[in-house]
């Protein structure tokens, strides 16, 4: 059993915690908080062991009567690898400043630059490149779902270029100080935005353009993609390729699945935790092919679709498993991830 702590256990790492928990090839040793707020009361309660991240703030977690097995300092040693799930910008600062001078493997989150960590991941795109890679960094959760859906076509039909518009959730369900309220926010206003690069990191070499804007929703992201393609395939090879693609679930309007509000009462009742969807759901009334250019919408789980992938960053970076497909194999089967 590898050992694995989660430094930051917000958002991601609450998940990953879980997803990590599931498997039987490794556990989690501690999770670390700054805050004594309800979620480190909760990570106490489901068993976990809780180290104070930012050790000077030991008093504010006794005063909440929260109990910690110690500081982050208590924990670093009896790890294989820490999964680092902190705020954008704090793990670059922990890679350089901790991890490195205690020769500790780590895995980032897609709030990190790719050029400060060095090496991006997707589970579908880029596995064997981390087999035994100290610093890895889980593409974010647009690009996550842009490489789930993109790797099947391009292996189905080749891909000429991509272009794709990115309508982004304003912010996660539990945060409140995120928006827009009441607007639609370009963003970037600039034309590519970084989606399309950071798509590269993983799936080298892709001809992608991306646009992004940001709407008053908290639910999920949705995508919509236009694909010039090598070869010419028809709508059914493109569906069937995608329904064989694991971590992709192809949902249906004229079913009820319409929209993000309705993707995330499925989950919901599908009974995952936290009501969340790990796949990209693809609407698959939306698959065209116009003039050899294929057409789709798909929808992002923000707050989970990376986790599974993190799973396989630990397996490969560790070298418990060397092929892909048997990874992606064991986490979803571990995690219930049917589709
Ligand atoms: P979050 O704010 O929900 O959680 C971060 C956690 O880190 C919190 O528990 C916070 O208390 C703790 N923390 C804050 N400062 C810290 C410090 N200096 N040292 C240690 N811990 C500290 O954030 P999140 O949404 O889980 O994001 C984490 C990473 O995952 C970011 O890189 C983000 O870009 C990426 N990500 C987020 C999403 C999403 O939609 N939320 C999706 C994919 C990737």
């Amino acid at each position: 059993m590898k050992a694995v702590g989660i430094n930051g256990y917000g958002t991601i790492g609450k998940r990953v915690a879980d997803a990590v928990s599931c498997q039987d090839d490794m556990k989690i040793v501690g999770v670390t908080k700054r805050t004594p707020d309800f979620e480190a009361k909760m990570a106490v309660e489901k068993g976990y062991d809780l180290y104070i991240s930012a050790p000077e703030r030991e008093g504010l977690f006794k005063d909440a009567g929260i109990e910690v097995s110690g500081t982050i300092n208590d924990l670093y040693d009896q790890l294989d690898i820490i999964v680092d799930c902190t705020p954008e910008g704090v793990g670059a600062q922990n890679k350089a400043n901790i991890y490195e001078k205690k020769g500790l493997k780590a895995i980032f989150e897609g709030g990190e630059k790719h050029d400060q960590i060095g090496q991006s991941f997707n589970s579908f795109s880029n596995f064997d490149d981390s087999i035994g890679a100290d610093y890895v960094r889980v593409v974010s959760c647009n690009t996550t779902g842009l490489c789930r859906t993109l790797n099947p076509i391009k292996n189905l039909a080749g891909i000429k270029k991509v272009r794709a518009v990115m309508v982004r959730r304003g912010a996660d369900p539990g945060q409140i100080k995120k928006g827009p309220i009441n607007a639609i926010v370009p963003n970037p206003p600039t034309v590519p935005s970084h989606h399309g690069p950071d798509v590269q990191t993983v799936m080298y070499g892709l001809n992608i353009t991306t646009m992004a804007l940001l709407v008053s929703t908290t639910l999920m992201h949705q995508h919509n993609l236009m694909v010039e393609l090598n070869n010419s395939v028809v709508v059914d090879d493109v569906i069937d390729a995608l329904e064989k693609t694991p971590r992709v679930l192809l949902v249906e309007a004229s079913k009820g699945i319409g929209s993000t509000a309705e993707i995330m009462e499925y989950a919901r009742d599908v009974g995952r935790p936290r009501g969340d969807l790990f796949e990209i759901a693809v609407w698959k009334e939306s698959v065209n092919i116009v003039e050899g250019e294929l057409y789709y919408m798909q929808a992002i789980h923000q707050e989970s679709d990376v986790v599974p992938e993190n799973v396989d960053a630990i397996r490969a970076m560790l070298e418990m498993e060397s092929d892909s497909v048997k990874s992606i194999e064991k986490t979803n089967k571990n995690m219930g991830i049917i589709e």
